[in-house]
């Protein structure tokens, strides 16, 4: 770095007020077309990072004087950036189907269709087009709900679920407990007492119903008659909690849910199921074992179960009540109900996704068709884009490798770090919360670059535009296509071709 001869007070000296910035011609045009506050706003940001900038010791005289000539492009730039959306497109490299991060399910794409056609006007959300009167927003997934829960294959069905909406799971575990609970005792498993993500706690949401904890057996073994012994005049609720994030596995016993369910109508107390992520049909169709759907519990003897909309059914963030009619008719009368009901945007994506399960159109539901894709289809687009990085800077730069047909590349040109493309064996998970112990087996990318360690190379994939968010393991960059629309992966291709430019 040069030896700066203006002492730092003098650089800061050099910098212009904001008002003198906002009479330059390039920036008054500026705020002419954009508002003066925001352009204001703009000059001040850019100022502050001048004045940072010098205090660091990163601006000499003539950097200063560079950065000053080239201040209304920084501004302008600034109001760019401003004005843009902070929530935005990502590419999910990590592999993680359900990434809560990463807004969790993608929708179907007829659901971003009826958001569209009902959003932008008014709808029936809550009329009764025929007879004119006031309707219930509760219709308008309930006929879809009943026939995919309702229908038995042997013809005999869950005696008239009926399904409400509100805005999470954890918002339905709440009005659940609330509703039946409130002042009594609900019976939990030690062993089900579970933390998801960081802000779901059972106990923490039981407190906030009103319902008090009974907790019986211990964490890794609780029988029937443990539940047995702990009801007494005043218990509500006996609750089950899907453990969706983790297993215990070794020395454990678990009451059956037909042990429960026999308990339960033996007392004549509900039996609740908290199933966390709610697969609506079977997923070892789809290569996920273990992960219960909502109509086997509701099969196995469960009066009500609570699943999440953007988990294991691939829809909208929302929870779901179904069970019985009684039962889920007095969540509905809760006053909690009006507070955690959900919009017509919601309403729209969750009818256009059932109505995908309706017509076992499974290919349409983003989430479905990335569990079903095979490691060979995963791995010949992998090679692909190993294929086509490597091919394009071979173009400018004399030395490339390829150790092995299509599965790596390295890429290389004189004043660059060099980037390694391989293509390897690895899995998938589903995440959010969700069938812990299924893996998928994928093909991942792994990306290492000479002179660039993992965490600098993953942050530059992510300061592309769009993000690529990737996995980093043992000194690797993986990026795995399970999660990447097959379209983006040309925006992988452009991303990973800028590193032989660098
Ligand atoms: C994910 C999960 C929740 C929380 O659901 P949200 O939809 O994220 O509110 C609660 N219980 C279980 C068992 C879960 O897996």
């Amino acid at each position: 770095m040069s030896l700066s001869k203006v002492s730092k007070p003098g650089l800061y000296r050099e910098l212009p007020s904001v008002d003198e910035v906002m009479h330059t011609s390039a920036v008054a045009t500026l705020a002419s077309s954009h508002g003066a506050t925001t352009v204001t706003d703009a000059a001040r940001v850019v100022l502050a990072r001048l004045r940072e900038e010098i205090a660091s010791g990163l601006l000499d005289e003539n950097a200063l004087k560079l950065a000053l000539a080239g201040i209304g492009s920084a501004i302008e730039e600034q109001v760019r950036r401003a004005m843009s959306y902070s929530l935005r497109q990502v590419i999910n490299a990590r592999g993680v189907i359900l990434h809560t991060n990463l807004g969790r399910a993608p929708l179907v794409e007829a659901a971003i269709e009826h958001i569209r056609e009902t959003a932008g006007a008014y709808s029936n959300l809550e009329f009764e087009i025929a007879s004119g009167e006031r309707g219930k927003r509760d219709v308008h997934v309930q006929r879809l709900l009943e026939r995919l829960l309702g229908v038995g294959s042997t013809g005999e069905e869950p005696a008239s679920t009926r399904t409400i909406v509100v805005n999470n799971n954890a918002a339905a575990v709440l009005l659940a407990l609330n509703t039946l609970a409130d002042g009594g005792e609900v019976v939990v498993s030690r062993g089900e007492l579970v933390e998801i993500g960081g802000s779901f706690r059972v106990p923490d949401v039981m407190a906030k119903s009103g319902a008090v904890l009974r907790e019986v057996g211990t964490t890794n073994r609780t029988r029937i008659g443990d539940y047995e012994n702990a009801i007494n005049e005043k218990t509500r609720l006996l609750l089950r909690v899907h453990r969706s994030n983790f297993e215990i596995t070794g020395f454990t016993e678990q009451a059956s849910m037909a042990e429960l369910r026999d308990l339960a109508a033996k007392r004549g107390i509900p039996l609740m199921e908290d199933l966390g992520s709610g697969a609506l049909v079977d997923l070892r169709n789809f290569g996920v074992e273990g992960e219960p759907s909502v109509i086997d519990s509701l099969r196995g003897g469960v009066d009500v179960v609570t699943y999440s909309g953007d988990k294991l059914l691939g829809g909208p963030q929302a929870g779901l009540i179904s069970g019985r009619a009684d039962l889920v008719a007095r969540m509905r009368a809760n006053s909690l109900f009006r507070a955690l009901r959900v919009d017509k945007l919601t309403y729209a994506a969750l009818e256009a996704t059932l109505l995908a399960y309706v017509t076992r159109d499974y290919d349409a539901i983003p989430t479905l068709k990335m569990m079903r894709l095979t490691k060979e289809e995963i791995g010949r687009r992998a090679g692909a884009i190993a294929e086509r990085v490597g091919i394009e800077i071979s173009h400018s730069t004399p030395q490339r490798t390829r150790r092995e047909a299509g599965t790596t590349a390295a890429v290389e040109n004189d004043s660059s770090a060099k980037l390694q493309i391989e293509v390897i064996d690895g899995d998938s998970v589903i995440g959010g919360g969700a069938a812990p112990s299924a893996v998928l087996p994928t093909r991942l990318l792994a990306l290492t670059c000479e002179g660039l360690g993992a965490d600098e190379l993953a942050a530059r994939l992510r300061a592309g535009d769009p993000p690529i968010v990737a996995r980093v393991e043992e000194g690797c960059v993986l990026l795995d296509l399970r999660t990447v629309f097959a379209e983006q992966d040309e925006m992988i291709v452009a991303s990973l071709r800028l590193f032989g430019d660098k």
